[in-house]
């Protein structure tokens, strides 16, 4: 039999119209399949652009990565795992989990593989989204869009960057073919990702530069591996394992009364940060050159008890000074240092606050998602969109958490979606839109709750802002319970009938 995943051929004619299409098969387009599957609906397909399931932790392959919050908590309420290995678990293991969830739950016989989605429509006199693929045509009542906060690569705009010779990567791209034992290296970035490669491909090069634009706090990473004892007793146990969850999600709430910017809340916290870069970096200079001038959680918070001692290495130099230009060997800093490479590593981030599938969808009157949110990213509910009728976002606008499993966010987002597909469904209406009114009311709750928070008022740059109108649209303002809270709920006259 052919492995579907290997299968290209043009086989979607666009002759049934499915009940739900979804885009994606991360970890929220994978729950939403579950979650229809488990309540009666056969009805679906996933679309996937690649030829394996499992989203961002597929295509981060990047040595050292792994998932900074605890993977009980980053991981399916309805999908427990007794057997992660360790606190954080690396990324194959959370690969695995994916491709467990996908075959388990038996998702894989609704999965097109290789369709990349290249614009899907609204068709208003049949009420079904059109979705030309590459593999062909589909057709769906409703569109829910899983593609993902941070699947498209942002590559930085450094003049010259074109005209590197050696081998050239995104973080979110990496060549696994590329050898870099003995070679010299540069890596452009140091967020979550970067801190996570350095210490990881340090030891093998004869010299690694490390791009720092501004400096990130970073608090101790304190994992841990769990016995085969305690696996054993929270497989037999699962209320103990329920337990660990709700005790570890509890503890990161606690976390978001420091993004509310209680300046004691951020003094503890930045003492925190304070004590590991004095404990791990002796030399002062070095420390004044790592220690962020603007306040803690501005930007994520990142865990690592490794990227210190990384830097300390005698073949590892941190480049603070900035990149004036690139060249065909060499990066030159605005220092005027040479720094000659073989390989350069760009840990430069995602395009979040303007999604590209934005550009791929086409609501009412043909102006697209895009086009919609020229002026900022915007969602009621965080999940659905004025003009954009029967589509519903998982991932979208205000769904981003730092402190917090963003597991959480997508299964509440999914609970609204389930709501409202049962309030068509007990209504007999076959295509609903968002109010404007409501929309917009939910617009300015998300504004009048994020101007206090650490995140606009904490002094740094960051792409939780869109620059476009300086708002906060990647992120929610809130703690993790209350969007747990608020975002499931579906208020009927939010929703008109079209
Ligand atoms: P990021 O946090 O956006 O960091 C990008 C880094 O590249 C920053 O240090 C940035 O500097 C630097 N940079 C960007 N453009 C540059 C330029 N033109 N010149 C020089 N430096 C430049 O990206 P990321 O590290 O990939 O992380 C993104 C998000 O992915 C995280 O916030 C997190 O949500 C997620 N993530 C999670 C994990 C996890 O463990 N769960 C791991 C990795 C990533 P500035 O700070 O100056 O902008």
């Amino acid at each position: 039999m052919s492995n579907p995943r290997n299968d290209t051929s043009l086989f979607l004619d666009g002759s049934t119209v499915h009940d739900v299409v979804i885009i994606g098969t991360g970890f929220s387009g994978l729950a939403m399949g579950t979650q229809l599957k488990r309540r009666g609906n056969e009805d679906f397909i996933i679309l996937e652009r690649a030829n394996e399931v499992g989203g961002t932790w597929r295509d981060n392959t990047y040595p050292g990565a792994a998932c900074d919050q605890p993977s009980h908590m980053y991981s399916y309420s309805f999908r427990l795992n007794p057997d992660w290995s360790s606190i954080f678990s690396e990324q194959p293991e959370i690969l695995d989990y994916l491709k467990a969830t996908a075959e388990e739950e038996d998702l894989l016989p609704h999965v097109r593989f290789n369709a990349n989605v290249d614009i899907a429509t609204w068709d208003a006199d049949t009420r079904t989204w059109v979705i030309q693929t590459s593999r062909g045509v589909v057709r769906g009542k409703v569109l829910v869009s899983a593609a993902g906060l941070l699947s498209e690569p942002r590559l930085p705009e450094i003049p010259g960057l074109g005209d590197f010779k050696g081998d050239v990567f995104h973080s979110a791209r990496w060549d696994a073919g590329a050898d870099l034992a003995g070679k010299r290296a540069g890596v452009v970035g140091t967020g979550a990702s970067g801190i996570q490669i350095v210490p990881r491909i340090a030891p093998e090069l004869e010299k690694l530069f490390v791009f720092q634009r501004t400096p990130h706090w970073v608090t101790p990473r304190g994992d841990y591996q769990y016995s085969e004892v305690e696996k054993r007793m929270y497989r037999r146990n699962p209320d103990r394992l329920q337990e660990l969850r709700t005790s570890m999600f509890w503890e990161n709430e606690e976390r978001f009364a420091q993004r509310a910017a209680i300046p004691v809340l951020l003094a503890k916290a930045e003492q925190v940060a304070l004590a590991l870069l004095e404990e791990q970096v002796p030399d002062p200079e070095l420390r004044a050159r790592l220690t962020p001038d603007y306040a803690i959680g501005c930007k994520r918070i990142l865990k690592s008890s490794d990227f210190y001692p990384a830097l300390m290495r005698d073949n590892v130099d941190l480049v603070a000074e900035g990149i004036s230009h690139i060249e065909a060997d060499a990066v030159i800093g605005k220092n005027g240092g040479r720094y000659e490479l073989d390989v350069l590593v760009l840990a430069t981030g995602f395009e979040a606050t303007e999604p590209p599938i934005a550009a791929h969808i086409v609501g009412t009157g043909g102006r697209t998602l895009a086009e919609r949110w020229s002026g900022g990213a915007e969602a009621y509910q965080t999940t659905s969109v004025s003009g954009f009728p029967n589509l519903f976002l998982i991932g979208g606008p205000n769904t981003g958490i730092g402190h917090n499993s963003q597991v959480y966010m997508f299964e509440a987002q999914i609970e609204h979606i389930m709501g409202v597909l049962d309030l068509m469904r007990a209504r007999g209406i076959a295509a609903v839109e968002v109010a404007r009114e409501a929309e917009h009311a939910f617009i300015e709750e998300m504004e009048k709750k994020a101007a206090t928070t650490v995140w606009l008022t904490g002094g740094c740059q960051t792409w939780y802002i869109d620059q476009r109108n300086g708002r906060l649209t990647t992120l929610w303002p809130d703690y993790s319970h209350s969007f747990q809270e608020q975002i499931p709920r579906v208020f009927e006259d939010s929703y008109m009938p079209v």
